[in-house]
């Protein structure tokens, strides 16, 4: 089965990114906010995006409209009822989430796939909030979604095979490369990287070291691309203090996954990172 009208609600970092790369593969993409200003934000950064990315050669400007004619960027969720898919990427909650899950139900078709975009979240209680929950599937992708290459495909113990296999195949076909996990708290790769972020939070708080001497220490000696610091203001202190939140909850508060007041703090004050314009380090 081809999956050819995408619907994503919200549209922040990731619905953003992700309806850039359905778009790019061919797909009639609509994506919802409930806030017209994130509708209009995520327009235009697609332009400069776009508009970059014909500087460098990378596409043609025929390209560059083709793909933004292919987003359209909507009002109500109701408006997503022809979607063959549809992936939600809104604030990490599971109430709120599950609502828009049993809302979006009654507009849709019945062979829908219904996917979450959730970090940390369970799929099974999110399916549970369905009347046919095998159509629900975490389909997990990471920041920047145009650029990272991997995506997590996470099944609920209510998914379905068939919507199981049409999500790897679609995923597939919009040029990344799929891991299936186990629907576990953080799935495999924000479980691993919680005690990257915790240890240098607590590095911090012992006074051993600042930030930009943890991150300068781990970029050099250590290998990794962005330090915690940097990365965690990439990702958004607040999306990123909710899931450690959440896994350390759903694994039965084990202090291995143990969330940092400094974070937590920075998070409450709207110190958020780069989107906020301030975070760790100062961006304006
Ligand atoms: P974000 O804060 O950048 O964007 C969320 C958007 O959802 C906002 O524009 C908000 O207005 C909108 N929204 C909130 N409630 C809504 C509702 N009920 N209906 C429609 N729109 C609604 O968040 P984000 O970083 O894009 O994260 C979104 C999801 O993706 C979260 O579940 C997060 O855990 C997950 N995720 C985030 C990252 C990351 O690096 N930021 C990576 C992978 C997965």
């Amino acid at each position: 089965m081809i999956l050819k009208n995408i619907g994503i609600i919200g549209a922040g970092t990731m619905g953003a990114g992700i309806a850039q790369v359905a778009a790019t593969a061919g797909c009639t993409v609509k994506i919802y906010d409930t806030k017209t200003d994130a509708l209009e934000t995520s327009k235009a950064d697609l332009e400069r995006i776009m508009d970059r990315l014909v500087e460098k050669g990378r596409i043609d400007s025929e390209e560059k409209e083709r793909i933004q004619n292919n987003i359209k960027y909507v009002n109500t969720l109701k408006e997503l009822k022809d979607s063959d898919m549809t992936i939600e990427a809104i604030v990490e909650n599971l109430d709120v989430k599950k609502n828009v899950f049993s809302t979006l139900e009654k507009f849709v078709s019945d062979d829908c796939i219904l996917a979450s975009n959730t970090s940390s979240l369970s799929i099974a209680s999110i399916a549970s909030s369905l009347e046919k929950p095998e159509r629900c599937i975490g389909i997990h992708f990471f920041n920047p979604a145009p650029l990272m290459k991997l995506v997590e495909v996470i099944p609920a113990i209510q998914t379905s095979i068939e919507v199981l296999n049409t999500s790897v195949k679609t995923i597939k076909d919009w040029g990344k490369t799929v891991a299936v996990a186990k629907d576990t708290p953080g799935f495999i790769v924000n479980r691993v990287a919680r005690p990257f972020y915790g240890e240098a939070l607590r590095i911090y708080e012992e006074g051993i070291a600042d930030f930009a001497t943890i991150d300068w220490t781990m970029k050099n000696f250590g290998g990794f691309k962005m330090g915690p610091f940097e990365l965690m203001d990439f990702i958004g202190n607040d999306v990123n203090y909710t899931v450690t939140e959440t896994v350390f909850k759903a694994f039965y508060y084990d202090p291995r996954y143990k969330p940092s007041f400094t974070q937590k703090r920075f998070a409450e004050a709207g110190y958020l990172g780069r989107k906020s314009g301030r975070g760790y380090y100062n961006y304006s």
